[in-house]
């Protein structure tokens, strides 16, 4: 996908399973099995989509859920990596030793599970061996400080042997992260989860990450149970909608089964999104 003078390259890490009414948050069952059929544990199958932006560096936004799961969460969770990152690095003429710049919108074990890899010692190392990693200070400080509520997604393989190999770099705000990319911290689903926004040649594309983990999100109260600030996510969501119409933003969706990216369309008071063709 070429994008003013940069290069979009959605990647795909597989697929996984979450439970539907947690996806969905107080919308009920009857109205999001019609989006996202259940199956027989009432998961639902979502994507697992980095993106990479090839500009003055080649970047790596999230990661996907790298493959250090033991079997046991393998199951709880339905991965499926038939198709996996490497592969579709490949697909599109990469390795991992191509990525310069690996960048978080948070920590997360979907996000940052492809961040380190077991060497063949057994040993955790950095995933990509030649970038630096990019993480908004809040967020390590809460990913290195989990309570009851958030510690399940938070596992410390994914991230600490970043700071042990000295390959992190630690952002605290709103910022350029190379030309046409800046970051934007939404909060709500995180107290520092950030959104990527990538303009170039007078368009914008957002990786939208967990603030509309898929197209169905883009409805106002669709917020997921799992958000820890969920009327902050319904603040920024509002906004955010209206922007993207307004100024047709190409959004990514991360989660999303089938649709990688699309823009947000407004018919008769209705949100829908019309996946873009690449
Ligand atoms: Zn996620």
């Amino acid at each position: 996908m070429t994008f003013g003078e940069l290069e979009l390259i959605p990647l795909l890490d597989g697929f996984f399973r979450l439970d539907g009414g947690a996806m969905f948050g107080t919308v009920p069952k009857v109205l999001w099995e019609r989006r996202a059929p259940a199956d027989a544990k009432n998961r639902i199958l979502l994507g697992l989509r980095p993106l990479v932006v090839r500009g003055a560096q080649t970047m790596i936004i999230d990661a996907g859920i790298g493959d250090k799961m033991d079997p046991k969460s393998r199951e709880i969770y339905g991965i499926d990596r038939a198709a996996d990152l490497d592969a579709s690095l490949a697909a599109a003429g990469l390795t991992a030793g191509d990525i310069e710049i690996v960048l978080a919108t948070h920590l997360h074990f979907d996000h940052a599970g492809g961040f380190t890899a077991r060497d063949r010692s057994g040993a955790l190392a950095p995933r990509f061996p030649n970038a630096r990693y990019v993480v908004r200070t809040g967020e390590w400080e809460d990913a290195t400080h989990p309570h009851e509520r958030n510690r399940a997604s938070y596992l410390p393989e994914n991230f600490l042997p970043l700071m042990e190999a000295g390959v992190l770099d630690l952002v605290p705000g709103d910022a350029a992260i190379m030309p046409g990319v800046r970051v934007v911290r939404t909060g709500g689903h995180t107290m520092h989860h950030q959104i990527v926004f990538i303009e170039s040649g007078g368009r914008t594309a957002v990786f939208a990450a967990d603030l509309m983990p898929t197209a169905a999100h883009v409805s106002e109260p669709w917020i997921m149970a799992y958000d820890l600030y969920p009327m902050d996510t319904l603040a920024f969501k509002r906004q955010f909608v209206r922007e993207a119409i307004a100024r047709d933003f190409l959004v990514l969706f991360e989660h999303d089964p089938a649709i990688a990216a699309g823009r947000i369309r407004e018919e008769g008071g209705r949100l829908r999104v019309e996946p873009a063709a690449d």
